[in-house]
């Protein structure tokens, strides 16, 4: 059996797309490919006086549509393909949601949580300064992903500036409020994630008010998903972390997990009113709503059979792999994919680059509504588009994107 390789399912998705919008591969060949990776090897001093070196990268996977946009992930997993992939989902995502970027990503194999606060900050100078030559507001755009998040992006912004010598706050996105940062940034994936939740329900017909939801993966795109969607009335019975599940069927305290989690504390050591289950368990819960928020693969061959919730909103990218994708069509489950119903995200990230450049900052109401609008737009094109076709919400996303790409490069 091949290991898994996100990029694979890139490719098959930009396959599938391209044969039903009829292109020749002449038209959509180079569409495959990054149009640059850089790796890079990064020292770093540890507290200990020691030097350990990590690995990073910086892919540029394209620049048709603008500069290049995506976030920068800390796991002990990341590696260049996986890098790669997430670059590619970018330039997809940002073409679906109508912003005049194209898709990047970065990573660095390293545990986050295994460095003091001091290592993370010089490694993040370091690898700052190796990605430098490539990244800049016009050319490439960084922003955090998992593992990292504002105060990693400030880092990155002061680096940068010292480096250019001169503030750039444009470099990043992401950045803390009073730092740059866009007010209503930090909710954005996951309210993106509510919002096309709630429209995937209202088109088919069912309320977001009442809806039983699972969450996998209680970070910052989880974490925020759960709690706008208990605002809108549904009821989250199980969510997760890389350290437990737990479960109520009457409804988990979402403001009082989130207090727990900002703490700094893991599930495995809450001690609310709830049922410990295993991860599969979340997964093929017989919910309305499951909303995959961690990571890649999640949802595969081997469990794909089993899942029973009726709407599957993608917080993460590529939790849902291609061979998964099509057992789940054929049950009748809907996948609103990652790249739109997480791209809250970059059309907020579009929306701090923007303040940045012109140094006008927004009202959080003035954000979130903006963003409303254009993620609501981005559902709706792909609603329809995939009702016309009669293919899947993924499908329909992907038609609208590579056509954008396509004229673009002719
Ligand atoms: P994060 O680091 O804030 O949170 C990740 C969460 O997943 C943590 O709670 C972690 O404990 C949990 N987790 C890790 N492995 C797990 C496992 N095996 N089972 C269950 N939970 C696990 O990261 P994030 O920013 O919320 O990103 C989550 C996903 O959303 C990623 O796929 C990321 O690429 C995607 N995404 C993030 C953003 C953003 O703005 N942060 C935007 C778009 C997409």
């Amino acid at each position: 059996m091949s290991a898994y390789n996100p990029y694979d399912n890139v490719l098959a998705t930009i396959e599938t797309a391209a044969k039903q919008l009829g292109y020749s591969p002449s038209e959509y060949e180079h569409i495959k490919y990054p149009e640059r990776t850089l790796q890079v090897s990064i020292p770093v001093r540890m507290d200990d006086g020691s030097v350990r070196v990590f690995e990073g990268y910086r892919v540029q996977h394209s620049t048709l549509r603008g500069p290049s946009k995506g976030g920068i992930r800390y796991h002990q997993d990341v590696n260049q393909d996986e890098v790669s992939a997430l670059a590619a989902w970018m330039t997809f995502k940002c073409a679906v949601a109508g912003i005049p970027y194209g898709g990047g990503k970065g990573g660095v194999t390293v545990d986050p949580t295994k460095l003091s606060k001091g290592e993370l900050k010089r490694l993040t100078e370091v690898f700052t300064e190796r990605i430098s030559p490539i990244i800049g507001p016009e050319t490439d755009i960084p922003a955090p992903d998992v593992g990292t998040g504002g105060e990693v992006m400030n880092w990155l912004v002061e680096t940068y500036s010292r480096l250019r010598g001169e503030l750039t706050l444009g470099v990043t996105t992401g950045k803390p409020v009073g730092k740059g940062g866009s007010l209503g940034r930090v909710e954005a994936t996951g309210r993106g994630v509510t919002i096309t939740a709630k429209a995937a329900m209202q088109a088919l017909g069912r309320e977001i008010r009442g809806a039983t939801v699972a969450v996998q993966g209680m970070g910052n795109v989880g974490g925020i998903s759960a709690k706008l969607l208990t605002e809108e009335r549904a009821k989250v019975i199980a969510v997760s972390d890389v350290s437990d599940c737990i479960y109520n069927p009457a409804g988990l305290d979402i403001e009082g997990l989130l207090t727990f989690i900002a703490d700094g504390n893991l599930l495995k050591d809450y001690t609310g009113d709830v049922e410990r289950i295993s991860s599969k368990e979340l997964l093929e819960m017989d919910v309305d709503i499951l909303v995959p928020a961690a990571l890649e693969n999640m949802i595969n061959k081997d469990n794909a059979a089993n899942i029973r919730a009726k709407l599957i909103v993608e917080g993460a990218n590529g939790p849902v792999t291609v061979e998964a994708d099509a057992v789940l069509e054929q049950n009748g489950i809907i996948v609103v994919p990652d790249i739109l119903a997480n791209c809250g995200g970059v059309v907020c990230s579009y929306f701090e680059w923007l303040q940045n450049l012109a140094d006008d900052y927004w009202t959080e109401q003035a954000v979130n509504q903006k963003l409303e609008e254009a993620v609501s737009a981005a559902f709706k094109s792909v609603w329809e588009i995939s009702a016309e076709q009669n293919v899947s919400l993924r499908a329909g996303a992907y038609l609208i994107a590579l056509k954008k790409l396509v004229e673009e490069s002719a």
